[in-house]
């Protein structure tokens, strides 16, 4: 396999290449150069690694196969709290709850980033790359932590998470200021995610930044979605899932299965994509947006315009106006790179661009805090099921479409990442403490506190550090001198 960039089909490079770079010299996205058909048929029978091995097999096709099945092991072991990694709740006949979440950091974000560290590890081995990695990510929150335990210890990998102070929940700010290793840490910044994502990017761009670092003894990546190292993990439970569907007998191989994803930066939905382009039998994949609705906007419309307001919400890390994997879908719909080109300069000068929305294979719905609420509390009462608001996004967003037939909602976190929404769509008080009403969340769901959670209780909290949007670049250089 070899990848190129969204913008520029002519320059070839490899596996190792693509993931160590992150972002393409020239600001566009890596993609595969072809999607291969698979009859996943013949997988049936395969657990999730046996699954993951197959897929990294075609996707990462430099790596030794020794060294796939070596890393797919450390990814996917005990560092998961079950055996499945990715179980699927059926909360009736029609409608299943993939969870996501089962990984350490609580989010779905672990699928990717518990194997991204191993992979970029391996890539440097191959490449002979003799520079330390410094890894610069942008997070709405859960990106962050979940890089930080991935890299955590690592070494030859130094990893800067930037999050919007204030814009994260006081359960993913714990996470991220409790570490175990300082080869990580993570600064707020004075912004909302997309100042974090465009200072991020803009670094990436600039010369005399570039220059700086790796006279410092480093060079730059990304574990945001736009690596191609994270995408790729994410089709994996797509073809889990939809075997595992047919194990369970609620399909029979060869029938769709719709899903809905709560979507933001567009990672997790453009891995469905993919999955369904090689040739799952996927149905319909829906995006659920929450009010900053600007892709749903667009999938109903063909028109893209980020000119508004960011809101802040309960589902923090989709409040998102510039979703970077967009352009991967773009590209995948027509792969023009001068008409990626043309909407890329559209955005940045106008902010908005328009296409033809018949080109589009998504449907999009967007649900407000009000159906939120309403959806955490419903499952809740109906099926004695705590979902988290991102999941309740997609659960009450597919209310508003006709998806018909069998669907699987991406489950993107656990509820203890966010309880303070489910306490007051349940109507009920909000403790006084994090502690007390994580003991409350773990009555409601009949279940022990997750381990990871008391483990994280016992580390001690760096004091949060908090900068201006103008700052990243010096506060970088500080803390890699
Ligand atoms: C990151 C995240 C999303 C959005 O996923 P994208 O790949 O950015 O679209 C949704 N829910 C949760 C809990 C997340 O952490």
């Amino acid at each position: 396999m070899k990848y190129h960039s969204t913008r520029n089909q002519a320059e070839l490079v490899s596996p190792s290449k693509a993931v160590l770079e992150g972002l393409a010299p020239d600001g566009g996205l890596y993609v595969p150069s072809e999607l291969p058909q698979i009859d996943f048929a013949s997988w049936l029978n395969h657990d999730y690694q046996m699954i993951a091995k197959k897929v990294f097999k075609i996707f990462f096709s430099d790596l030794a196969d020794t060294t796939i099945k070596k890393i797919v092991n450390l990814a996917y072991g005990k560092n998961f709290d079950t055996t499945e990694i990715v179980p699927t709740r059926w909360l009736d006949s029609e409608t299943g709850i993939m969870e996501l979440w089962h990984g350490p950091t609580l989010a779905f974000k672990d699928l990717a980033l518990q194997f991204l560290p191993y992979l970029m590890q391996a890539a440097q081995e191959k490449t002979g790359l003799k520079e330390d990695i410094l890894i610069l990510t942008a997070t709405s929150g859960d990106t962050g932590k979940a890089a930080m335990e991935g890299f955590s210890g690592l070494e030859h990998f130094r990893v800067i998470v930037f999050y919007p102070y204030n814009g994260v929940s006081s359960f993913q700010k714990r996470q991220m200021l409790s570490r175990e290793h300082n080869n990580v840490r993570a600064i707020a910044l004075k912004g909302d995610f997309d100042d974090c994502q465009r200072g991020v990017k803009e670094l990436f761009s600039t010369p005399n930044f570039v220059q700086t670092v790796s006279e410092a003894g480093y060079t730059l990546s990304s574990a945001n979605s736009i690596n191609i190292g994270r995408l790729v993990p994410q089709t994996v439970y797509y073809i889990n899932s939809y075997l595992e569907a047919v194990s369970a007998g609620k399909i029979s191989y060869g029938e769709s299965l719709s899903i809905v994803v709560p979507t933001g930066n567009f990672g997790n939905i453009l891995a469905a994509c993919y999955a369904r382009k090689m040739g799952l039998p996927l149905g319909k994949i829906h995006l659920a947006a929450n009010q900053n609705n600007v892709l749903a906007d667009f999938l109903n419309s063909g028109v893209y315009d980020r000119n508004r307001s960011l809101v802040k919400t309960s589902s923090p890390s989709m409040d998102i106006l510039v979703a970077s994997n967009l352009e991967r879908y773009l590209y995948l719909k027509n792969p023009n790179t001068d008409w990626i080109k043309s909407l890329m300069q559209d955005l940045n000068s106008q902010g908005k661009f328009k296409v033809d929305r018949d080109i589009f294979d998504l449907s999009a719905s967007w649900a407000n805090e009000k159906e939120t609420s309403a959806a955490i509390e419903h499952v809740y009462q109906k099926y004695n099921y705590l979902i988290d608001p991102h999941t309740a996004v997609a659960y009450a967003s597919q209310n508003k479409t006709d998806l018909s037939g069998p669907t699987l909602i991406a489950g993107t976190a656990s509820p203890y990442k966010f309880m303070e929404k489910i306490f007051t769509s349940l109507k009920q008080d909000i403790p006084a403490d994090d502690w007390q009403s994580i003991q409350n969340i773990s009555r409601l769901t009949g279940e022990n506190v997750p381990q990871v959670i008391q483990k994280l209780w016992q580390l001690e909290q760096d004091r949060e550090f908090v900068i201006e949007s103008n700052q990243m670049s010096e506060i970088i250089q500080e803390e890699i001198k």
